[in-house]
């Protein structure tokens, strides 16, 4: 948002850890429920439910006596009750509750001179909130009147969901959280919360942060937020210099100019100002300027293509299936692909879309031959959308090497290894699993190919 910014104070290099924070509240996403350990977020097996509501786990007795104490004690009244089609909550609703229930655990917000009233929603931010996220409070209604109506309904019926869940712990308070209150609560965490990805980048939590969530958003980021379990950790692409802003994404870069813009008003309320974006919209004016003195004709051509382009977007959508629907999905992502050729041109957000899906989708569809086709197709496409090193980029690279691998094409395996491991020793670090099998398989292909050549002498 605006007014709050990180900046620089010293020269710093790339590939360097800035601060690590540990969430004010987080929650597993609906596919890794149970999968995951809900305060940890560790993977560490077995994961043992909740032996009353039985929908979420942990992985140790420590893990869920501190779950317990902060909030599940009075969540899981809550969860027992809910009817068999609201068993799946997102994380923002988990969220959502866990903030406002954590407030009935604490006693007194005397210490806490800063909150004026006391509703269980602001006792909630206030006992689990650092300062940065106390004052977001005064924030809330500000944003809230921004939002738009349709926007404000979407919220309305989802703080409605929320409200009836929570009811158990919260029917018999004087000063319970209204439904409105939860709206805003809702849109603020859609604004405020990190997507928390393991190091594969499977997205697997959601988490709210308080420094974390002070940093700025560029379509050309010098910085990205990775995590280790839940701990959040902003590390440098770039080398920055003093005096400079930090920024990251908050976006998936893999999208039209139009469509960041877009998404950047609708949830974040700002135009960003970057320098990706402001040449692309710099030349679209002086085009438009231009253009005034067009002919019907042509407008409505132009009218035509955006309409082929929404429906390749659609098409692209559709193909999104889940693995066990992978054969179908990847006809489908095929379609989308030559409707995309049609009206995009070849570096085109939508054509990067579709070769990505193809090349990921044949891969769970054991077409390891596709997948190696598409994958050494869109690695080249990816690094002209990622001008700096990312970490979807560094685990896609990745993806491809174990391909070319399994597939036994060594020279090829080695060569994107290589390149997986300069990219994960500035996104993920040098002590991360990931490099670590890099530097592995580079010295095992390595040796192959010379006991190879050894051979044919
Ligand atoms: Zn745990
Ligand atoms: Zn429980
Ligand atoms: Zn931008």
């Amino acid at each position: 948002g605006k007014g709050r910014r990180l900046v620089a104070t010293r020269n710093i290099r790339e590939g360097v850890t800035l601060l690590m924070e540990e969430p004010i509240s987080h929650a597993t996403r609906i596919d890794f429920r149970l999968k995951r350990c809900e305060w940890c977020l560790s993977s560490k097996q077995p994961i043992k439910r909740c032996s009353k509501c039985k929908l979420i786990g942990y992985c140790s007795r420590n893990c869920q006596v501190a779950a317990w104490k902060a909030y599940h004690k009075h969540e899981c009244k809550c969860m027992v009750g809910l009817p068999k089609r609201l068993e799946r909550l997102p994380a923002t609703a988990l969220i959502a509750g866990r903030i406002i229930l954590a407030g009935l655990s604490s006693g007194t917000d005397a210490k806490l001179p800063e909150i004026s009233k006391s509703s269980p929603m602001e006792k909630g931010l206030a006992k689990v909130g650092k300062k940065a996220k106390i004052r977001d409070i005064s924030l809330l209604d500000t944003l809230w009147e921004k939002k738009a109506t349709e926007k404000k309904m979407y919220y309305a019926q989802q703080a409605m969901t929320l409200m009836n869940y929570l009811k158990p712990a919260i029917a018999s308070l004087t000063s319970a959280p209204t439904a409105n209150n939860m709206a805003a609560l809702l849109s603020l965490l859609d604004a405020n919360s990190y997507v928390i990805t393991d190091p594969e980048m499977d997205s697997i939590a959601c988490g709210v942060y308080s420094v974390l969530s002070m940093i700025n958003h560029s379509c050309s980021p010098n910085a990205i937020v990775m995590f280790r379990n839940k701990t959040g950790q902003l590390r440098t692409v770039k080398s920055i210099k003093k005096g400079e802003e930090i920024c990251v994404s908050y976006l998936d870069l893999i999208s039209t100019p139009r469509e960041r813009r877009r998404n950047l008003l609708e949830q974040y309320h700002f135009e960003c100002q970057c320098s990706r974006c402001a040449i692309f919209f710099h030349e679209k004016k002086i085009k438009m300027s231009a253009d005034e003195s067009m002919d019907e004709k042509l407008s409505k051509l132009l009218e035509g293509k955006e309409k082929s382009l929404e429906k390749v977007k659609s098409s692209l959508e559709a193909a999104k299936l889940g693995p066990s629907d992978s054969k179908r999905a990847l006809s489908l992502s095929r379609q989308a692909l030559s409707e995309a050729k049609a009206v995009c041109g070849p570096y085109h957000a939508y054509v990067i879309r579709a070769y990505k899906q193809i090349w990921k989708q044949a891969m769970y569809a054991s077409e390891m031959e596709i997948s190696w086709e598409y994958g050494r197709k869109t690695l080249p496409l990816l690094e002209f959308v990622y001008n700096s090193p990312n970490p979807v980029y560094a685990a896609d690279i990745l993806f491809h090497a174990r391909v070319c691998w399994y597939l036994q094409k060594v020279e090829e395996a080695l060569e994107y290894y290589k390149k997986a491991a300069k990219v994960l020793k500035i996104t993920h670090g040098e002590e991360d699993k990931m490099t670590k099998e890099c530097h592995e398989r580079i010295c095992v292909a390595q040796a192959e190919i010379a006991a190879k050549a050894q051979a044919l002498q």
